[in-house]
């Protein structure tokens, strides 16, 4: 008889862990708590190390076609100077980064799973591990199955049961992310714009069928407190260079989205028995290096791999979990690292900051695309 799994979540991590042990041969369950598969959030961008696993999975296809390769990318300050310019043709991996609605991505995804797979408007309430995994939902309704993924993000239900280690930690910065169309002076197609200034950046990037993506981070202590508005956003970057200002303004208000940022202090205890954890709800990190949804991502390959060969089901988790834990906790730490760096007010430090970037050759800069490309996956086949 196949082996079960239940996945908890089917967002980017959920969906992946998913395809990739339906295709080691478990017969996958997933439970999701929103009624409606409806991926909100704006773009995301997936670099390199995320590529490889959509190959893994083979969703690159149905993914490189909805979204759009980022070939071209500019660091700038506020009033427009530019700093550093790369091209990644330049360094052979100009098929390798991908900026994509996160509709489009969680569409392909789905699916190369199978929609039938997913069970809606289930919030998961807790789990029992008796060798077997029960997962409890609202109503008295339970699935059971040989093991269970967590994989519900930030404020994780199934990690709360099991570190009971309370809430993720406010990062003193929140986001703004929205979507628009059109042509925009100053962003050709295939680029990116990372815009610098004081306690506040701003990035630009074109997602495909026509669509930008953008986001704008603020330094407050305080968190958004119901900044959610256009005219929010156009009170700090309203008098940016161009194309920023003109970006916002063509953004529909309730495209807008507004972010507090969370992370959590890496941990070494994702699971016991036959649960684990995976994505957001193990590693949970600042968005400053994007690599939240791409760890998640690897997670996915690492758990098929893992428990392909294991002798049993916790050796196999366990397995994954260290395969997991060193990688994942050191983008936790750079992301943290990188938000002060990039996000300080202090004006020396922000004269210093954008020397430091004009001076670095940008083949510098790109040797972060060929390490995160030569991360060695396991293979699931
Ligand atoms: C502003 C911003 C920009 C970002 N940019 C990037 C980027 O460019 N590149 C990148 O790689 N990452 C980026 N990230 C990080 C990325 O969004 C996350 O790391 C990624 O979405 C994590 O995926 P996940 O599946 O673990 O969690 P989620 O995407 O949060 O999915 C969790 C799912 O679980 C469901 N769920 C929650 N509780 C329950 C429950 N009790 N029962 C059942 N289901 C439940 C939720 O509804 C959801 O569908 C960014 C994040 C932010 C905030």
């Amino acid at each position: 008889m196949a082996r079960t799994a239940i996945v908890i979540g089917a967002g980017l991590g959920g969906l992946s862990a998913a395809i990739a042990l339906t295709r080691i041969g478990f017969k996958v369950e997933v439970y999701e708590k929103s009624q409606e598969l409806k991926e909100v959030g704006a773009g995301i961008v997936l670099y390199p190390n995320a590529i490889n696993v959509l190959r893994k999975l083979d969703v690159y296809d149905a993914v490189a076609s909805a979204g759009s390769f980022g070939r071209h990318g500019r660091y700038m300050t506020s009033t427009g100077k530019t700093l550093v310019e790369m091209d990644l043709r330049d360094v052979g991996l100009d098929k390798e980064a991908i900026a994509i609605h996160r509709a489009d991505l969680q569409h392909a995804l789905v699916e190369k799973l199978g929609a039938d797979k997913i069970h809606l408007g289930m919030p998961l309430s807790s789990f029992e591990d008796n060798g077997r995994v029960t997962a409890r939902f609202p109503g008295g309704s339970f699935a059971s199955a040989d093991l269970l993924v967590g994989a519900d993000g930030l404020h994780s239900v199934v990690r709360k049961q099991h570190l009971k280690d309370g809430e993720p930690q406010y990062a003193n910065c929140f986001a703004w992310r929205g979507v628009c169309e059109g042509t925009f002076d100053g962003l050709p197609d295939d680029s990116g714009l990372l815009i610098f200034g004081a306690g506040l950046q701003f990035g630009a990037m074109r997602i495909g069928q026509g669509k930008v993506y953008w986001f704008g981070a603020v330094a407050d202590k305080k968190g958004a407190q119901g900044r959610t508005k256009i005219s929010d956003v156009l009170e700090k970057f309203g008098n940016w260079a161009t194309p920023i200002p003109q970006l916002i303004n063509a953004t529909e208000q309730e495209s807008l989205l507004t972010h507090d940022l969370y992370d959590r202090k890496p941990t070494f205890n994702w699971g016991k028995g036959v649960m684990t954890l995976l994505g957001d709800a193990a590693h949970p990190m600042v968005p400053f290096m994007g690599q939240g949804g791409c760890q998640a991502l690897e997670d996915s390959i690492a758990l098929g791999a893992s428990l392909k060969e294991a002798p049993s089901i916790p050796s196999g988790l366990r397995r994954y979990e260290n395969l997991r834990k060193a990688r994942t906790a050191s983008f936790v730490n750079q992301s943290r690292k990188s938000m002060n760096a990039s996000m300080t007010s202090n004006p020396i430090i922000v004269a210093a900051r954008d020397l430091v970037f004009s001076k670095i050759p940008s083949r510098v800069l790109m040797k972060n695309f060929h390490t995160l490309n030569s991360y060695d996956l396991p293979d699931l086949d």
